[in-house]
């Protein structure tokens, strides 16, 4: 199709490009079957209300974050996988099926923790993102309140008015609705206020630079403060450190997630955590994971 077009010393013509556009294709089509050839997995990562140490900080839930391992290409990571569903629109499918899944197996878990599931913009705006999150939540037995939905700011920008009324019907069912890595875009006060989100998750950005950048931690304890005075509770994300958990318990931030606390996993390496049996394992992650 693109052919050499050479003017002067100017090469239009990359083969480079080409090949990208190729890869991207077959990308694209492997992507289109691999919730069908059950490639397609969620690990769960505990979010936990902020103790001053790992030992004192309670595992109060987890969010489910896909994963997607090809038999050639080995793990690709979501960073990768989820722009491509959404550019080419599966995203949608697999995030129904990311949906179901992770309330399928909250609903199983003997204690009722809380789950954290990512949408994507995508998902707001094709079909009726309400009427499939209450179809999966009749379907799996989960109550609503044990769900939790994360949005990254933006999403909802695009259409004010829309956006607003889509979280008060998400809301109406019961289950509650988290603003994904603040700060790290192009969130605004008017967004925080205009918007009812119960949550705030301060982006892993800010977390890894405190004790490196003093306006790190001016930022955390501002979001803070704006968040409880608007009633929304805030967790952090990212952390990594005793020093970060320390801060961020002094600062009163309500819960945090991050490698410190456990890494994403496959559930069954939580076991103990969800209250089914293999306690020794969860203590091994978590010391060594
Ligand atoms: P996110 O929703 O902000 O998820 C948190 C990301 O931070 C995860 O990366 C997690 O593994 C990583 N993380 C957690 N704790 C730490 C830490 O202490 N240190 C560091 N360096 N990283 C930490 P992951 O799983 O690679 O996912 C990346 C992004 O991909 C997610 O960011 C989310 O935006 C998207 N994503 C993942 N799963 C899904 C999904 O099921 N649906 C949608 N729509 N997006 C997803
Ligand atoms: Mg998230
Ligand atoms: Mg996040
Ligand atoms: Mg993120």
């Amino acid at each position: 199709r693109a052919k050499a077009k050479s003017r002067g010393s100017i090469t239009f013509y990359e083969p480079e490009m080409d090949q990208q556009i190729r890869d991207r294709r077959v990308l694209h089509q492997e992507l289109s079957v691999a919730i069908k050839h059950g490639e397609l997995s969620l690990y769960f990562q505990p979010q936990a209300s902020s103790g001053h140490t790992v030992d004192s900080s309670e595992i109060i839930g987890f969010e489910a974050l896909a994963r997607w391992h090809n038999p050639v290409r080995g793990f690709v990571p979501p960073s990768d996988f989820i722009p491509l569903a959404e550019e080419s629109g599966m995203i949608v499918e697999m995030g129904e099926w990311i949906l179901r899944e992770a309330c399928r197996e909250a609903a199983s878990w003997p204690k009722p923790l809380q789950v954290a599931v990512n949408l994507s913009p995508a998902q707001f705006v094709h079909g009726d993102l309400v009427a499939l999150v209450h179809s999966i939540l009749l379907e799996t037995g989960l109550a609503p309140g044990r769900l939790e939905l994360e949005i990254t700011e933006g999403v909802l920008i695009e259409d004010f008015d829309r956006g607003v009324a889509l979280l008060r019907r998400l809301k109406a069912l019961g289950v509650r609705v988290s603003m994904d890595d603040f700060g790290s875009g192009y969130s605004s006060l008017s967004y925080l206020q205009a918007f009812p989100f119960d949550k705030i998750k301060i982006d892993r950005a800010f977390v890894m630079n405190l004790g490196r950048n003093p306006q790190s931690a001016a930022i955390i304890r501002a979001v803070i403060g704006l968040g409880h005075g608007m009633n929304m509770s805030i967790v952090a994300e990212g952390v990594e450190t005793q020093e970060q958990l320390g801060f961020l318990a002094e600062q009163g931030c309500d819960s945090v997630q991050g490698y410190l606390l456990g890494k994403p996993l496959p559930i069954d390496k939580y076991d103990g955590v969800v209250g089914r049996a293999h306690d020794d394992v969860v203590e091994t992650v978590r010391k060594t994971g």
